[in-house]
């Protein structure tokens, strides 16, 4: 059986910083629905072009499009032992969608990891992030700074302030999580999945309430 972990959280809260980190110990696939519209648009393809429409605002993008990315993303090789969701799904249908998905894949999302933080914390964090051109790997200038001002640890690319990290849109962005997403946490919980994170924490204290999680 393939392993599927979808992890939960506001923007902001640490979600592709623990994607990364636990696709590393694990071998399983990270998978960020927002990275893959990102590369969608650095290469100009009509999905990028579209999706930057709603980035851009801090909406989400439609159901549809989102869901058909993903589809073709977990066929890919490297999902066959399973993969880490970061940022899908977002709504109730994207949910129900992946259940179908995986079930043709013979997988099953095991466990929700949702990661908890305070708004305040999330705009600050969010205003004070950085983000690889190459890769999408994240640093943050005041809380996990890269070694060198400006270039990624891993791949010694430029990093960049996304578009929508600024205070404006990362409010909207809070809201539309709050408005669309949070109804996911109900859906996890009912069905046993759902294990609560304290995302205040230091990166590797999430790690390893993430790391515990997984093992239940
Ligand atoms: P993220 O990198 O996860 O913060 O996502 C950046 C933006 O991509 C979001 O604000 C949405 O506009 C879009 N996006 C990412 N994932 C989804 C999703 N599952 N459903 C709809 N829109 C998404």
């Amino acid at each position: 059986m393939t392993t599927f972990i979808v992890i939960l959280g506001p923007p902001g809260v640490g979600k592709g910083t623990q994607a990364e980190i636990l696709s590393e110990r694990t071998g399983l696939a990270h998978i960020s629905s927002g990275d893959l519209f990102r590369e969608n648009l650095k290469n100009q393809t009509d999905l990028g072009k579209l999706a930057q429409t709603y980035m851009s605002k801090g909406e989400l993008v439609p159901d549809d499009v989102t869901i058909g990315m993903i589809r073709e993303r977990l066929g890919r090789l490297d999902c066959a032992n399973g993969a880490i969701l970061d940022g899908f799904p977002r709504t109730p249908a994207q949910a129900d969608a992946l259940e179908i998905m995986l079930a043709e894949f013979k997988g099953r999302v095991d466990v929700a990891p949702f990661i908890i933080g305070n708004d305040d914390v999330l705009v600050d964090r969010l205003s004070t992030r950085w983000t690889c051109r190459a890769n999408g790997h994240i640093f943050n200038h005041k809380f996990n700074p890269p070694k060198e001002n400006g270039k990624c640890d891993y791949d010694g690319s430029e990093l960049y302030q996304r578009d929508d990290d600024k205070p404006e849109t990362v409010k909207r962005r809070i809201q539309v999580y709050l408005d669309q997403t949070a109804q996911l946490l109900s859906y996890y919980r009912d069905n046993g999945k759902l294990v609560e994170i304290d995302g205040m924490q230091t990166i590797d204290q999430v790690t390893q309430a993430m790391v515990i999680a997984l093992k239940k």
